[in-house]
């Protein structure tokens, strides 16, 4: 029997890796995980419980205890239903600060680990899957675009206005790049998708063809 197969896409905030991760998934059988919604649950979890974001162990403690389920894209935290919830922008503020603690990482990364285990492989989307959760990862992919591009199409999803959501953007990717703990890269071995001008059916085709 092979090692399963774990599809890692990473890559830098509205760059399409969700719909694209979702679109591989499907057209391989295979379960999707969306890790950024993991660490956009458990900053809900601090903003319900009054948990400040900075208070690095209470925020570690509350990591390790919540209880997180993604399924069917759906997102329930503690029983609460939280999937329009996590990407309100007040959990989009303060994500990084929660996805900076080394504690939280380490308790996410475990569950993680233990979602492709019990789900015998699947595509995982966030920031470090292909250099820290998954570096044997079969396939790993870097899927990018210009900010101004991730932001039209975030304004177009959402609305908004596109110079503030770029600005946004950009500062996230900012903090996400300059962690010290797994910051957002191109892993080893990846593949850098760039997905300016393309549509998502040929940035799926493009991917499906490096599987072989
Ligand atoms: O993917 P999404 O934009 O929803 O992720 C929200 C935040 O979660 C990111 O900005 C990043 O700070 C954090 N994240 C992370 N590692 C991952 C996935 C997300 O640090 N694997």
């Amino acid at each position: 029997m092979g090692s399963p197969i774990v599809i890692a896409i990473d890559g830098p905030a509205g760059a399409g890796k969700s719909t694209v991760a979702r679109a591989v998934a499907a057209r391989l059988g295979l379960g999707y995980l969306d890790t950024g919604a993991m660490y956009r649950a458990v900053t809900f979890a601090a903003l319900r419980e009054g948990v400040a974001v900075h208070d690095r162990e209470e925020v570690a403690e509350l990591a390790r205890r919540v209880d997180i389920v993604l399924e069917d894209g759906t997102v329930t935290v503690d029983g609460v239903d939280a999937t329009a919830a996590i990407r309100t922008r007040e959990v989009t503020e303060a994500v990084s600060a929660v996805a900076a603690n080394s504690e939280v990482r380490a308790a996410l990364v475990e569950r993680q680990r233990a979602w492709v285990a019990a789900h015998g492989g699947g595509v995982v989307e966030g920031r470090d899957i292909g250099s820290v959760v998954f570096p044997d990862a079969r396939l790993k992919l870097f899927v990018t675009a210009s900010p101004r591009v991730r932001a039209e199409r975030r304004v177009g999803e959402i609305g908004g206005d596109v110079d503030e959501v770029e600005a946004a953007i950009i500062e996230r990717d900012r903090r996400d790049s300059t962690r010290a703990d797994s910051p957002l890269l191109e892993a080893d071995g990846a593949v850098v998708v760039d997905t300016t001008g393309l549509a998502v059916e040929e940035v799926v085709e493009l991917i499906l063809a490096r599987l072989g």
